[in-house]
């Protein structure tokens, strides 16, 4: 096959020496003044902190540490490199514009203690962030607090339970979709509540009979994702709503996929109670290793008194404060008014964009996602086969009868140069290839990631073992990946 990649390795590669394999004794990185006092030992000098255990480090230039740094900088991957088409993840673009704001002076050095007659700048960006956030949501009230999506639905179950308390019984059960995301059953647990799995009907949704069967005195709610993990707008979303509400309980909405809605639909229409946001995937803040995560919380009405505190407010005349003075709180869930930085990105990239600009980002993510879904379902089975919202699903139903799975053929896309898909999620689809294009991806960057991936399946039928093998031209192929996060090695031993 003619795009086939080269799978020889060379013997030796420089670039993949260590720092400390090009130490030799003698060498230094640094050039201080001449000592104007008296010489003395480290161990003198640094007295108890002095560590006598600590051998071995290695003697190199200044030019070898600024290779050693720049190199390792180059084995990363990330959305300034190339394609990141992690599905649930919402890996796109973090525009340089936001980078600028959040590093204005007033912005970036405010200290959370300074008093709020200082920090008036600081607060309006917060009271801003959260009334563009309600108006996209539709909700009536914010809390920036959170620290992450998983901390947002901590933060709204909690919300529901003390609702519920004070209505009398705070109930037993929160009823959860079998296509979730593993953070909803663990939110619902640490709350206090048990989780009761639904079962996903045979278009992936959610079953009105089963949930009406579900949904008895004992059901403190319904914790869903919209469009959900299978990227498909639960299109009886109104009536599950209202069913719900009928029997006494509230609608929590996991908003991690609302790259597919923002300026199209608004959460509170179709009878959302209370529903967090990631800030790290709809409105462009850093996510994973580029910066702190933030889920804010948006609620309807009857929930704000139970907001965590402080809550941002403007008085009449204009004059923004925290209040601290709210009897129904669930108190506070993190410290100070959650990541500051990531709200003044979001809002630098809520406002850059207007209305008009955020309707046409869903729509591109949109459109995206079904160009890949429709170029890839000759070659890769569709399991539910009808039109996605953000993000498609396939599966490797095909490939799998010929022994390669969903991870093989991901670790093959690293080959590629592309980043790989979710593999194995949601649960409900055997061998799961989730992917989310986002808005970022151009055209033409979009048809080289399906030729990849169409190559990889012709390299399947002809000689899968060379999916099998790879990634070939990584420094290391497969690793173990369960024993490299449990005991992950982190320091560099003699
Ligand atoms: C990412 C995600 C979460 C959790 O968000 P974090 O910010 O990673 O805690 C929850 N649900 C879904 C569907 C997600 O994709």
């Amino acid at each position: 096959m003619k795009n086939r990649i080269q799978t020889a390795r060379p013997h030796v590669n420089r670039n993949e020496k260590l720092i400390f394999e090009h130490s030799s004794p003698g060498k230094c990185g640094v050039d201080l003044p001449p000592l104007d006092v008296p010489p003395v030992s480290a161990a003198e000098a640094l007295g108890e902190v002095y560590r006598a255990d600590i051998e071995g480090f290695p003697e190199v230039s200044e030019l070898e540490v600024v290779r050693h740094f720049t190199r390792l900088s180059t084995w990363n991957y990330g959305v300034d490199t190339g394609l990141y088409p992690l599905g649930s993840c919402t890996m796109k673009y973090n525009p340089r514009i936001n980078e600028v704001v959040a590093r204005l002076e007033g912005l970036a050095t405010d200290h959370p203690y300074a008093p709020e007659f200082l920090a008036q700048g600081c607060l309006e960006v917060l009271h801003q962030t959260a009334r563009c956030l309600a108006e996209i949501t539709g909700m009536d009230a914010v809390s920036l607090q959170p620290a992450a999506g998983a901390q947002g639905e901590l933060t709204g179950i909690l919300m529901i339970r003390a609702w519920l308390e004070q209505q009398g019984n705070p109930r037993k059960y929160i009823l959860i979709p079998d296509s979730a995301h593993g953070t909803n059953p663990a939110s619902v647990t640490i709350s206090g509540y048990q989780m009761r799995p639904l079962k996903s009907d045979a278009k992936g949704c959610i079953d009105l009979g089963e949930l009406s069967q579900a949904m008895s005195q004992d059901v403190a709610g319904l914790m869903l994702t919209n469009p959900n993990t299978l990227g498909i707008f639960e299109r009886q979303i109104a009536e599950i709503s209202e069913l719900v509400h009928s029997r006494g309980g509230l609608v929590y909405m996991d908003g991690a996929n609302m790259n597919a809605l923002v300026g199209v639909a608004r959460p509170a229409d179709f009878g959302v109670d209370v529903m967090h946001l990631n800030l790290h995937k709809t409105f462009t803040t850093p996510h994973g290793g580029g910066g702190p995560g933030s889920g804010p919380v948006a609620v309807k009405k009857f929930l704000e008194p139970y907001l965590p505190v402080p809550t941002v407010e403007k008085t009449p005349d204009g004059t923004f404060y925290l209040n601290y003075d709210r009897p129904k709180t669930i108190g506070r869930i993190r410290t100070f008014y959650g990541n500051f930085g990531m709200a003044v990105r979001a809002l630098a990239y809520i406002l850059a964009n207007g209305p008009e600009g955020l309707r046409q980002t869903t729509e591109d993510a949109v459109l995206n996602a079904n160009y890949v879904m429709a170029r890839l379902r000759d070659v890769y089975d569709l399991p539910y086969d009808q039109p996605c919202m953000h993000e498609c699903v396939l599966s490797d139903k095909r490939q799998a009868a010929r022994g390669v799975r969903t991870g093989d053929i991901a670790k093959r896309l690293i080959d590629y140069g592309f980043h790989p898909y979710t593999t194995s999620f949601p649960l409900i689809v055997s061998g799961a290839m989730m992917i989310e294009p986002t808005e970022s991806a151009s055209k033409e960057e979009l048809d080289e990631f399906i030729d990849a991936l169409r190559s990889i399946a012709q390299e399947i039928e002809e000689e899968p073992s060379f999916v099998l093998e790879a990634p070939c031209s990584t420094r290391i192929s497969r690793l173990d990946e369960a024993g490299a996060a449990r005991k992950p090695v982190l320091t560099w031993k003699p």
